[in-house]
């Protein structure tokens, strides 16, 4: 496996791949790998010639008072689980190569960066946006690997790849969870054993949605007072917000249909967790 940290080092090898017509899959993170990446990465494989993950904690999608400067970073064991998954390149680059001196473009994805995470997050889409959008320039990938679990990154990414034209295919996966349903996440790691058995007050919620409109409720009003109520029996949860939107325009829906998604985000002492389903009728 070949670790790559310069950017012309990995465009010398790309061009290689695509002179020898060999297909490249691409899961794009920020490190400190769990199961659901490792999902991403599996799928990688199976559809792909060549599989390059990149690793990098990108600050312009951190608000000033985020996790940026303690988000975990466990690079070595990174490298030790992708190369055990058989994966032929990590993209991990400098900050300081990524944005250089003078950098000032940036990619503003329309009032879809507004909605949901974009209310408590402001300039995290665009973060996003930029980031994902200079990987795919610098990897040229074939086809790029994303999670359900981060639902409005993958309407974001999917509506920025459509309206500038970028030549790549996204697949989107499903959430992997642990054994009690919750959403696998690197930002697990700041919870504390009691925090993370609270936290599972959040798929609960996402479940309850799940049966209600299974039972035939459409009410969205009702369907988010359930919800709240799941979470407000759990003492450290305080909710940032709970949404039931298009799975298009994130627009909220006054009535759930088949295929729009509920989201959460909801802090959990000091982390702040966000987990999602998409709602199916039976
Ligand atoms: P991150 O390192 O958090 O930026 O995530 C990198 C990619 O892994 C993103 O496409 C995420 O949506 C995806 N991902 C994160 N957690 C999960 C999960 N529990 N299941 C599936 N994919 C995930």
């Amino acid at each position: 496996m070949h670790i790559i940290t310069s950017i012309r080092d990995i465009q010398g090898h790309i061009k290689k791949l695509k002179e020898n017509h060999a297909t490249i899959g691409f899961v794009p993170t920020m490190g400190a790998l769990h199961e659901g990446h490792l999902s991403l990465v599996r799928e990688a494989k199976r559809k792909n010639d060549t599989v390059v993950v990149s690793i990098f904690v990108n600050a312009l999608q951190f608000g000033e008072n985020e996790d940026f400067s303690h988000y975990p970073r466990t690079f070595e064991n990174d490298c030790k689980l992708l190369s055990q998954e058989g994966v032929d390149m990590v993209f991990h680059p400098d900050a300081a190569k990524m944005y250089s001196k003078g950098f000032c473009t940036s990619v503003i994805p329309g009032h879809l960066e507004n909605a949901l995470c974009g209310k408590s997050r402001p300039g995290h889409f665009r973060g996003v946006a930029v980031v994902v959008l200079k990987l795919f320039n610098i990897v040229k990938p074939d086809i790029a690997y994303f999670g359900q679990k981060d639902f409005q990154q993958t309407v974001i990414i999917k509506r920025v790849v459509s309206d500038l034209n970028v030549d790549v295919i996204i697949k989107i996966l499903p959430t992997m969870r642990d054994q009690n349903g919750l959403a696998l996440s690197s930002r697990n790691a700041y919870l504390s054993e009691v925090e993370k058995k609270d936290a599972l007050c959040l798929y609960k919620a996402l479940t309850k949605a799940q049966s209600m409109v299974q039972a035939g409720i459409q009410n969205t009003e009702n369907i988010v007072q359930e919800m709240e109520k799941i979470i407000h029996t759990t003492k450290s949860a305080t909710i940032d917000y709970i949404s039931i939107v298009s799975p298009e325009t994130l627009e909220e829906v006054p009535m759930a249909h088949s295929g729009d998604v509920a989201a959460l985000a909801v802090r959990i002492g000091k982390t702040r967790l966000i987990d999602n389903v998409i709602l199916l009728f039976s």
